[in-house]
């Protein structure tokens, strides 16, 4: 079980894949992730390896009209859905579907980096327990990556909490509903959109001398008046 493919869920994560840095909305990413694998499985067989890379020429050159949020972030094109339902996301030339150890050599980044590349969140030590809470919401690959990915928001909430002496296990049992409160606001507040396109390189800008309130309430746009904002006062002030 990881972060990155939780099992027996009808969800995942391939932010650090790239696609997410797309300008584009859910429903954009979704054909576009249906795209890929229909035309990977029609087209690529892993007994003809030099399809696999007709394929990345082929998808880069579709994908090369889309506009980035960075253009710096590379897109993979081998990030497909791996399911039969369509839901769950994941490496289309990842050694388990291939049996080749070395199968991710056709991608720009090669196999040493697809494998050995970990996020912030994913090295996290409680990396469990903020899967646990992605888990109880329902989330569908689109928001799971987003919030998966977004070292910098949690960093946010763990930091508001050790800040009041709460420690972490007491966040996750005693603050559950408030973390998935501040977690649903992050995905579904238009004024965080910018947000939605997390790709797990993003660097934390926030000024060091701010409070872990003020950071917490600036990143997720929390209006003063607000029952959230004023929970995590009530929590602040204890
Ligand atoms: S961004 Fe992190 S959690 Fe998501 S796939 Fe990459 S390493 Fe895994
Ligand atoms: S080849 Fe690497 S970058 Fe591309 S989808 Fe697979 S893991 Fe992600």
């Amino acid at each position: 079980m990881s972060l990155c493919q939780p099992q027996n869920k009808q969800n995942s994560c391939g932010a650090c894949c790239g696609i997410f840095n797309l300008k584009l909305n859910s429903l954009s990413f979704q054909k576009i992730l249906k795209e890929r694998t229909k035309d990977f499985s029609s087209n690529v067989s892993f007994d003809e390896p030099w399809k696999i890379a007709e394929y990345r020429q082929r998808r880069e050159k579709i994908e090369a009209e889309y506009k980035k949020v960075d253009e710096m972030i590379y897109n993979c094109p081998y990030l497909g859905f791996i399911d039969k339902e369509y839901k769950k996301i994941g490496c289309m030339i990842h050694p388990e579907r291939t049996k080749d150890p070395k199968s991710q050599n056709f991608s720009f980044y090669g196999s040493s980096i697809c494998q050995g590349y970990t996020c912030t969140n994913f090295d996290r030590q409680t990396a469990g327990s903020w899967q646990k809470i992605f888990d109880s919401m329902e989330l569908n690959y689109f928001e799971y990556s987003n919030l998966a990915a977004d070292h910098i928001t949690i960093n946010c909430i763990e930091k508001f909490f050790l800040e009041t002496h709460i420690s972490l296990d007491r966040m996750f049992s005693e603050y559950k509903n408030l973390l998935i409160d501040l977690l649903f606001l992050k995905l579904r507040n238009k004024r965080l959109k910018p947000l939605l396109h997390q790709t797990s390189f993003e660097i934390d800008t926030n000024l060091p001398e701010k409070t872990n309130l003020e950071k917490l309430a600036e990143r997720l746009k929390l209006k003063k008046n607000g029952e959230i904002y004023q929970k995590l006062l009530d929590i602040y002030h204890d």
